[in-house]
């Protein structure tokens, strides 16, 4: 792998997502935080219009609007189809290159500490989120396949990761997770000049991650309205072993639903405010240690 070259922080690609939104506002007024010798530096408000009216999204979730074909497509003039297009046009380098580090900081309503959000088992990924562990205890690692039809704005590069931080209300400031993020950022930077310092530190000899394999919705309706609650048991447990048999709805008249999977699986985006309207009440994933 080449040196890392240029690095972007983007913060409130959903516009109602705060620590990245007042992240990216103090580094944008602080340079030398996010200053390091051997690569340079940019912040960026994903969403403008949808921070000032603390929002999601204006017309449309803008961290699905960068599949490759969306980007190329004029037909598509969207206020979030267009800021697609102009942020990839704001992460090219004069020469055209695209961004080789994508940090993309979210926040969310499930209980998920700091996440480190990759697509793929990149190995410099896994070892980077390998030190990030060492920084905090609260660091878990999820990985999705990668995907040539990648909507999300960290696939703009090769290199790109989200941080979803939770659990926290949107349209929230949480000064603790704040902090802890804004540690996980800066520590991420040195790891890169370390990278390209050619002097690493040592890390793990093995990485605990967690690999996304489906969501569930909540029980609906015939009309798609929600019959249930996720179960008291489950609320925060992300993260927490999910068992054949478990309770994980709860109906409005008290009646238990029972996770009715064939294997353990490891649930996180449990009850994710934003994701009621995708019909999804949570994430399942497969715990799986890799060697580094
Ligand atoms: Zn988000």
């Amino acid at each position: 792998m080449t040196k890392i070259s240029t690095v972007a922080i983007v913060g409130g690609t959903h516009g109602n997502e705060l620590t990245g939104v007042y992240l990216v506002k103090k580094f944008a007024n602080n340079q030398d935080l996010i200053t390091r010798p051997s690569f340079s530096s940019q912040v960026v408000f994903g969403n403008p219009k949808a921070i000032e009216q603390c929002r999601r999204y204006i017309d449309k979730d803008l961290n699905r609007c960068f599949s490759r074909a969306d980007l190329q497509n004029a037909n598509l003039s969207s206020y979030e189809d267009t800021r697609a297009k102009e942020i990839q046009k704001i992460l090219l380098s004069p020469q055209g290159k695209a961004c080789d580090v994508i940090i993309d900081l979210h926040t969310t309503t499930s209980n998920m500490g700091l996440s480190i959000l990759l697509s793929g088992e990149h190995p410099f990924l896994l070892g980077l989120s390998s030190y990030l562990s060492l920084i905090s205890d609260d660091v878990k690692v999820c990985c999705s396949p990668k995907s040539q039809n990648a909507v999300y704005l960290d696939s703009l590069s090769k290199l790109g990761f989200a941080i979803e931080v939770g659990a926290v209300a949107q349209g929230v400031l949480n000064a603790e997770l704040f902090q802890k993020t804004e540690k996980l950022i800066l520590a991420a930077l040195d790891y890169f000049e370390a990278y390209n310092q050619g002097k690493l530190p040592e890390i793990p000899s093995f990485i605990t991650i967690y690999n996304y394999i489906g969501a569930i919705d909540y029980p609906r309706n015939a009309q798609g309205e929600i019959e249930a609650m996720i179960h008291p048991l489950r609320q925060f447990q992300d993260y927490q072993p999910l068992n054949p048999g478990d309770p994980i709805f709860l109906t409005f008249d008290g009646q238990e639903i029972f996770y009715d999977g064939i294997s353990t699986v490891y649930p996180i985006f449990i009850n994710e405010a934003a994701y009621y309207e995708k019909s999804i009440a949570m994430c399942l994933t497969e715990k799986k240690t890799v060697n580094l």
